[in-house]
């Protein structure tokens, strides 16, 4: 193979129960986006052990996607619905998370079924404002949900909004005319947070995946993606000389530069162009020029390097890690935006 992701779905299992363990409640571990990547198939079925409460996606399709896989669970749909997506919903058995008063309504006439109330508390994406329960009082009185949530916009930071929404949700339920069962809010930064949980079981994301909530957090998580790609080529430059499209690396003294297999094709951003690190033989090696569509540079002057050595773009390679939070920085992404960008045309090698 040129190029691959392993994903570590051992590490992915320790991550889903240290978490559980830190929130005391159940998980429904958040699975849209092909589990962020990272293949839905081999993730399900890996956290299942785990005895999940349900999981979440943000599709109808997703959501038909692990009925096909054989999940009998609670599979939550989280972005809102229209009532033209009622029909595979109610097929494959999903329960919608709905927050517009006229939707609710037409969920309820068009034969009702498990939902949960979305409760807006400060991003003001999805949900019936907190303040505005008044709207929906009817609706969840002629048919209750079974369970209500909101989410959280910044509970990786520190400053103080997660308190104040969490406060504008417990108010939201007190004004509701009948309080549902199923009560939860906490996502991935939330769960780290605080232990334990205040709610019915959490919803956890990019933790899963191996992504943490910055260095200070109070757990971090396991590697899981770790991407992968062969040296084809090794060149001996000569001061002076110039690497890749546009020119953009001049070698001030003589250079070894190797040809990587992998490009901005597979998800390596060409924002890593003479910015990106890689691991090669556990050594720092770092990207010289432009990256390509199919192909990147790295300068390995000094570092052992033949044609078929592999290279660590992303993960782990002996003792050092090259993290998805620190690549995102120096591609100038969100971890999520790498992770969910790795699925381009590369194999997934599960172990
Ligand atoms: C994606 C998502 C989560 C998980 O968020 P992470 O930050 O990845 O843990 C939780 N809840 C909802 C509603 C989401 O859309």
């Amino acid at each position: 193979m040129r190029a691959w992701i392993d994903i570590d779905l051992g590490a992915l299992v320790r991550n889903g129960e240290r978490l559980a363990r830190h929130a005391g409640v159940p998980i429904l571990p958040m699975v849209k986006a092909d589990a962020y990547g990272m293949g839905v198939g081999p993730v399900v079925r890996a956290l299942e052990p785990l005895d999940p409460i349900g999981f979440g996606v943000s599709t109808a399709d997703e959501g038909r996607e692990l009925r096909a896989l054989g999940v009998t669970r609670r599979v939550l749909v989280f972005t809102p619905v229209l009532p033209l997506d009622f029909a595979a919903l109610r097929a494959a058995s999903l329960t919608p998370c709905l927050g517009d008063p006229s939707v609710i309504q037409a969920w309820r006439e068009s034969g009702g079924g498990e939902w949960h109330l979305s409760i807006d508390t400060g991003m003001h994406r999805a949900g019936v404002r907190w303040d505005r329960i008044a709207d929906v009082a009817d609706a969840v009185r002629a048919a209750p949900p079974a369970g209500a949530l909101t989410h959280f916009h910044s509970s990786e930071n520190d400053d103080g909004t997660l308190e104040v929404q969490e406060q504008r949700f417990r108010d939201a339920l007190d004004a509701l005319p009948v309080r549902p069962v199923l009560l939860h809010a906490d996502n991935s930064g939330a769960i780290v947070r605080r232990s334990p949980s205040a709610w019915s079981f959490v919803r956890p994301g990019v933790f899963l995946y191996g992504v943490g909530s910055g260095p200070k957090a109070a757990m971090q998580p396991e590697a899981v993606a770790h991407l992968r790609a062969r040296v084809v080529e090794v060149h001996a430059l000569e001061a002076g000389e110039s690497v890749s499209y546009g020119a953009t690396w001049m070698a001030a003294a003589p250079a070894r530069i190797a040809t990587v297999n992998a490009g901005y094709a597979d998800g390596y951003a060409r924002s890593l162009g003479n910015a990106g690190t890689a691991l090669l033989h556990g050594e720092r090696v770092p990207v010289r020029g432009t990256v390509t569509m199919d192909m990147t540079m790295v300068d390995v002057t000094g570092v052992p390097c033949a044609p078929g050595d592999v290279v660590t773009l992303l993960g782990r390679d002996g003792s050092r890690t090259i993290t998805a939070e620190e690549l995102a920085v120096e591609c100038g992404l969100s971890p999520y935006e790498l992770l969910t960008g790795l699925r381009m045309r590369l194999p997934r090698v599960y172990a």
